[in-house]
C-alpha cells in the first residue's frame, strides 16, 4: 500500500468511527459526598460498591440518602463513589420542583453560589450549604475519541437522540475530554423523557456542523 492509499484508508476508517453511535447514559438523581460529609452521615461505615458505572472507577454505592427540601422530599437517592473533594447533589428540574428549591444548570464541580439542601441518612442529618445542581448535559470521552470526533475539551456540540417518535436534537452539549473517561453522553431523566430515550433502540449521534 502506498502513502496515498494508506491515507485514504485511514480517513475512511475515521469517517466510519465518526458515524458510530455514542453510548447514552441517563443519570437519575444522585449524590456525591466529600469524605467529611460522608463520615458524618455514615459514621464508621466504609462506602461500598453496589454496581460499577461505565466510566472507569465510578460506581453506585450501597448507600442511599433522603433529600429534604422546603416543599417535599426524595427518598432512596443513590450515593455515587468514589468520595470527592466537595459534596454535590444532582437533580432534575422536576426534582427541584418536588423539593421546592431552585437549582441552577451547571457543569459538575462548578458549585460556587449553588443552593444547599438537607441530607438524611439512616444515622444522621446534614445541612449542605451548597452543591445542588441540575447537571449540564455533556459527553465524556478520551483524547482519542476527541481526535476521531474532531472536538476539544470545552466545546459545545449538538447531538441527535434517535429513540422513537420523540426524536430530539440537543444543542449545548458540553464536551469533556479526559484520559480517565470513555465515550458516553450523560443526560438527566427530564431530558431522557423528552427525547423518548427510555427505549432500548435509542442511540445518540453527533450532529456534524
Ligand atoms: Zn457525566
Amino acid at each position: 500500500m502506498d502513502k496515498q492509499e494508506l491515507e485514504t484508508t485511514v480517513s475512511k476508517v475515521l469517517d466510519e468511527m465518526r458515524e458510530r453511535p455514542i453510548p447514552l447514559g441517563v443519570s437519575n438523581r444522585h449524590i456525591h459526598l466529600s469524605e467529611d460529609d460522608y463520615a458524618r452521615l455514615f459514621p464508621g461505615q466504609p462506602i461500598s460498591e453496589k454496581k460499577g458505572l461505565l466510566q472507569p472507577g465510578q460506581f453506585a454505592s450501597d448507600q442511599t440518602l433522603t433529600i429534604v427540601g422546603p416543599k417535599g422530599q426524595l427518598k432512596n437517592v443513590r450515593l455515587l463513589g468514589p468520595l470527592r473533594s466537595a459534596s454535590q447533589v444532582e437533580i432534575s428540574r422536576t426534582d427541584a420542583r418536588t423539593l421546592g428549591i431552585t437549582a441552577p444548570l451547571r457543569m459538575s464541580g462548578d458549585l460556587a453560589g449553588t443552593p444547599g439542601v438537607r441530607l438524611v441518612s439512616p444515622f444522621a442529618e446534614l445541612d449542605l450549604t451548597s452543591g445542588v445542581i441540575v447537571a449540564q448535559r455533556h459527553i465524556h470521552m478520551s483524547p482519542l475519541d476527541a481526535l476521531i470526533l474532531r472536538v476539544s475539551h470545552g466545546d459545545s456540540v449538538s447531538v441527535a437522540i434517535e429513540g422513537d417518535a420523540r426524536r430530539l436534537v440537543f444543542d449545548n452539549v458540553a464536551v469533556r475530554v479526559s484520559p480517565d473517561m470513555c465515550l458516553e453522553m450523560h443526560i438527566d431523566t427530564d431530558e431522557a423523557n423528552a427525547a423518548g430515550a427510555d427505549n432500548p433502540q435509542v442511540c445518540a449521534r453527533l450532529v456534524m456542523p
